[in-house]
């Protein structure tokens, strides 16, 4: 070490050995978009890997601060403000394919590093929840029993001398049970007289159990499926490669994954499956588990009991859970190196898989640079891709599009209607939120004995609490956000409701008559409470909770209840099932026989560039859900707009005329995919300050622009304020994501995007 020489002071006087410099990520929120912090380690710490938890000194105070080595690095020119790392840390290693992955997270996404690597393993994990020390004996081969043993001490090494050697190591308490001993007394002497070893072992207390066993035959591969599958195993174990599977829905795209799963696991792989939303998760398990029984899962979601995500995960880890299934975060699995074979993004358009707090990552793009590094395929299935995954599939040479134009044998294709709502309400004025055609439909399907599914995007009784009176325009609107507060019924029928904000939830009691002019208020906008009394007003026969339920974020807490209803709607017992976007996704009932979309508009009119392609999306998932037997089933699809592209399109299940001149619009409009966006946010409780800084920012990011790149702003939000912060927005887009990688990171070097006000948002889904 020269550290004496270009040192002075205290370190000249007493050195302390460094055997390495490295970089630490800090758990701390600083070094956004950044790769750690250097620091000098010493000998006494042993060699140290990325992923490795140290605890080091921070900031002017020299905090013990937890982190995890990033790399090694080259020896700093001034090493005297280098500190040394005080410790190794206690919460396991991140694996270091994941260190690798939540740098990339950090930069790409402009997130702290440490928080980022932070957030890749559960929390459970860190904290060890429900590990269980285990004390492990083994006989120790050559040694010779001393003459005098007492015969408690001579059962015990009969017992383990009869043991298989794959029992052995055997945990004391079993030792003692198997060697029907009182005490640990004579265990404990044998290991102190040298003829038994004792090892510590933690194990996680529970390890997964499948909920219900009943495997099921595979079915015979159609031959649209066949050839998808071969053309997709092909390419298992030759590196990376992207697959689109898009198929309608009920198409057999699971089908297809299950298949391929089987082949990667053959070849001794492990797979990662993910599915946009904790509620689908049982779902999909029970179907892997059906179709694999010998195999163990391991689930990887935050819903789970802290002791279990400890367990899954670390089955994952070891890799006796070969099948990984999660949400979003999922992603960051721990498989074993070189063990991942295959990638499934089920439903990959779904916005669920883009995280709204920092770091904002997309599930399924994180998915994408995991399988690039891991060098294996991925599949992306949906029935409608996102543009993003349909523009990549034609634009890069190691991506490709599989198809599945029909459904499944024993499926037919929903009959879709569109009507238009205003007809039908001058047809029946009096007819609420279910018009003539929906309600003769639902009477029909209901007399018969059959199912129905109404889809409503909107929480709440009504949208809307608004005078009576047009000239007085009075609406009520929350005091912390600039948005209209929705009218809710309370729990109980009788109790008088309230209205509640979506955005900061804060609630008021319902004004009796408007405080700008006295006059009366009403209620607009049908929520899926509202729809849920018409729908009882309609069939008294219905009960509510019983054979009629709704389902939504409101009453759908917990994941268990979802699960519940889901199966009491799978059996028959519910009649109806009504909500929100929730029951459009994934739902597999063959007794459904009518889908009714009681607002297709609700997307439409966002704000938002792709509010048509949810729309699209949401429309043709929902309708997909009927069909689902050997008798067609009806949609009917309620709109203002009954001639936009977007609606014609989902209904006549043209899902590719709509992703190709959706595609060609935002190529005219140079917005995503054509080009890639950040959304600089800027949100302060001071307004002038908030324009101010906006405007500022903006001016300094422009003079920064590359080629090709433009900016759109500063600019309120569409949402202008919320929790009593005004926001404005700066939109940036770019010819591709290394140009705008470049501008992000300019401004981020010129600290541009420091101060606490800032935030920005990298391939922005939600631009409210
Ligand atoms: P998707 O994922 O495209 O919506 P699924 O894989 O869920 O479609 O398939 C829909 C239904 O059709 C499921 O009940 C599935 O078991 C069944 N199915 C899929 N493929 C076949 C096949 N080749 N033969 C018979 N039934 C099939
Ligand atoms: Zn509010
Ligand atoms: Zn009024």
């Amino acid at each position: 070490m020269s550290g004496s020489v270009d040192n002075a002071g205290v370190h000249e006087l007493f050195p302390e050995p460094v055997s390495s410099w490295i970089r630490v990520a800090v758990d701390r929120p600083i070094d956004v978009g950044g790769d750690g912090l250097t620091y000098a380690a010493g000998p006494d710490l042993g060699e140290l890997q990325p992923g490795d938890p140290v605890v080091v000194p921070l900031g002017r105070g020299n905090a013990r601060t937890g982190g995890w080595v990033v790399a090694e690095c080259e020896r700093p020119r001034d090493t005297a403000a280098i500190k040394h790392v005080l410790a190794r840390g206690e919460t396991p290693p991140i694996p270091q394919d994941l260190v690798a992955l939540g740098r990339w997270m950090a930069r790409y996404y402009l997130a702290p590093l440490g928080p980022t690597l932070s957030g890749l393993v559960p929390a459970p994990v860190k904290r060890g929840t429900g590990g269980v020390v285990r004390r492990m004996l083994e006989p120790v081969a050559a040694a010779e029993p001393p003459a005098r043993l007492g015969p408690a001490q001579r059962t015990i090494l009969d017992v383990i001398g009869r043991l298989a050697p794959n029992a052995l190591p055997i945990e004391r308490k079993t030792l003692r049970d198997l060697a029907g001993v009182a005490t640990y007394g004579p265990i404990d002497a044998l290991v102190r007289h040298g003829l038994l070893t004792e090892t510590k072992r933690t194990d996680i207390a529970t390890a997964w159990q499948p909920h219900h066993l009943d495997v099921a035959a595979a079915p015979t591969p159609t031959e649209d499926q066949h050839a998808v599958i071969n053309a997709i195993a092909d390419s298992l174990g030759r590196g990376f490669h992207a697959h689109v599977l898009r198929g309608v829905t009920g198409s057999g795209k699971t089908e297809v994954y299950l298949r391929l799963i089987e082949q990667v696991l053959a070849a001794a792989g492990s797979v990662l499956v993910l599915v946009p939303e904790i509620a689908l998760t049982p779902q999909t398990a029970s179907r892997l588990a059906a179709r694999f029984p010998s195999e163990q899962l391991a689930i990887m979601h935050s819903a789970l009991p802290a002791a279990a995500r400890h367990a899954h995960w670390q089955a994952a880890r070891r890799g006796d859970a070969r099948i990984v299934l999660g949400a979003r975060s999922g992603v960051f699995a721990p498989i074993p190196p070189g063990k991942l074979g295959l990638i499934v993004v089920d439903e990959e358009h779904d916005a669920s898989f883009k995280q709204d707090a920092a770091p904002r990552y997309h599930g399924r793009d994180v998915a994408i640079r995991r399988a690039a590094t891991a060098d294996c395929p991925i599949l992306l299935c949906s029935a409608t891709p996102s543009l993003e995954t349909w523009h990549n599939a034609q634009a890069r040479p190691d991506w490709s599009v599989h198809r599945l134009a029909r459904r499944a044998p024993g499926l037919t294709v929903p009959r879709t209607r569109v009507v238009d709502i205003r007809k039908e309400i001058k047809a029946d004025p009096g007819c609420g939120s279910i018009g003539p055609t929906l309600r003769a439909a639902l009477h029909r399907t209901l007399d018969e004995g059959h199912q129905a599914l109404l889809l409503l995007n909107r929480r709440g009784w009504a949208t809307l609490l608004a005078c009576a009176d047009r000239r007085c325009g009075w609406s009520l609107q929350c005091d912390h956000c600039d948005v209209t507060m929705v009218f809710h019924r309370g729990s109980e029928r009788a109790a008088p409701g309230f209205l509640r904000c979506h955005h900061c939830h804060r609630e008021v009691r319902q004004p009796r008559t408007c405080p700008e002019c006295g006059g009366r208020v009403l209620r607009q906008g049908a929520g899926t409470q509202r729809v849920e009394e018409d729908v009882l007003a309609m069939r008294p026969d219905l009960e509510e909770g019983h054979s009629l339920i709704r389902m939504d974020s409101d009453s759908m807490q917990h994941i268990d209840r979802f699960q519940r209803v889901l199966s009491r709607f799978q059996s028959g017992e519910v009649r109806v099932l009504l909500g929100t976007q929730m029951i459009a996704k994934g739902l597999d009932v063959p007794g459904v026989r009518l889908v009714g979309v009681i607002d297709a508009d609700t997307s439409m009119h966002m704000p938002d560039f792709r509010a048509s392609e949810r729309t699209f999306q949401l429309i043709s998932q929902v309708t997909g859900r009927c069909g689902r037997s050997e008798t067609a089933g009806d949609a009917i699809v309620q709109t203002r707009d009954p001639d936009a592209p977007s609606i014609v399109l989902a209904a006549a299940g043209q899902a590719e005329r709509f992703l190709e001149s959706e595609l060609a619009q935002r190529h005219e409009a140079g917005l995503p995919p054509a080009t890639r966006m950040a959304r600089v946010l800027i949100a302060d409780e001071q307004l002038t300050r908030c324009d101010a800084d906006a405007a500022r920012l903006a001016d300094a990011i422009g003079v920064l622009a590359g080629p090709g790149d433009e900016i759109m702003g500063p600019m309120p939000c569409p949402i202008p304020r919320i929790r009593a912060r005004h926001r404005r927005e700066v939109l940036l887009t770019s010819p591709n994501a290394g140009s705008l990688q470049r501008w992000v990171h300019a401004a981020l070097g010129e600290g541009l995007l420091a101060a606490p006000t800032v935030s920005v948002d990298i391939d922005p889904i939600s631009l409210l």
